[in-house]
């Protein structure tokens, strides 16, 4: 029999800046094949989260768990070779480089030669569809085409999870259409649990299985999308007191 995958989880994870809790006793689960959003106003802690777990900011407590594997003390660069890839709001790609070549570095960076990580560049930007873009110069780039070669780049190497920070700000409504397609077919078809940050709420309830809502660190709801429509707390949290 195939093996569960294991899932990606923070437990009672509590981040201070001196004496401030950005995140206090975030408990959340993210599993393979899901797509779980997550929401909240601005300074909500939404990103210290998506930090932590991804290697950027250790938890001042509480535990970060790939499988039964603690990595809450892991650096960013080894949770990528663990298959937890992420983007950024802005696109932080190489802007020296045509597209091929930053998907290709981030594939040498992982481990693969040069020839090989050019192939499977290929692969990822044939499968999401922008194949064309290959040797347009990174800099250039129409803002939601950064954006797409943002995610290309993190599904280098076959991710298990990949967290998706605000990838639809700026978007049209129909190319956040577009995006929410990808983001389901990145769950479905390739198996990768995706965390979706996201300002469009909407967008969020639409692709999401689960969403958890953060307010002021702490996690303040969770559930379907009839849980959070229904949600008192949810309400207060963005109308304000
Ligand atoms: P969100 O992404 O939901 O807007 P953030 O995670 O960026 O929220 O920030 C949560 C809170 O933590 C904010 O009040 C922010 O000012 C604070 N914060 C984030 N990073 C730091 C840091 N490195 N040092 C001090 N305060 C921080």
């Amino acid at each position: 029999s195939i093996p569960p995958q294991p899932a990606l989880e923070t437990r009672n994870v509590t981040v201070s800046f001196g004496g401030f809790n950005a995140l206090t006793d975030v408990t959340m689960t993210l599993s393979a094949g899901s797509v779980v959003g997550l929401i909240g106003p601005n300074g909500a802690g939404k990103t210290t989260l998506v930090n932590v777990l991804t290697g950027f900011q250790s938890p001042s407590s509480g535990e970060v768990l790939l499988g039964t594997e603690a990595v809450g003390a892991y650096s960013p660069f080894a949770l990528r070779r663990l298959g937890i890839a992420r983007t950024f709001q802005a696109g932080r790609l190489f802007a020296g480089l045509d597209v091929l070549d930053n998907l290709a570095v981030t594939g040498v960076g992982l481990g693969h030669r040069r020839r090989a990580a050019e192939d499977m560049a290929r692969q990822v930007l044939d499968w999401i569809g922008i194949r064309h873009l290959s040797d347009q110069p990174a800099a250039g780039l129409p803002y939601t085409d950064e954006r797409r070669v943002g995610i290309a780049r993190a599904l280098m190497g076959q991710p298990q999870f990949l967290l998706l920070d605000e990838p639809a700000a700026g978007m049209s409504e129909i190319e956040a259409e577009e995006l929410s397609q990808l983001i389901a077919r990145i769950a479905s078809d390739l198996g990768i649990g995706v965390l979706l940050i996201e300002h469009n709420v909407g967008l969020v309830l639409g692709v999401c299985e689960h969403v958890y809502v953060l307010d002021a660190g702490q996690v303040i709801e969770q559930g379907d999308r009839t849980a959070i429509l229904a949600s008192q707390a949810v309400r207060d949290a963005y109308l304000g007191p």
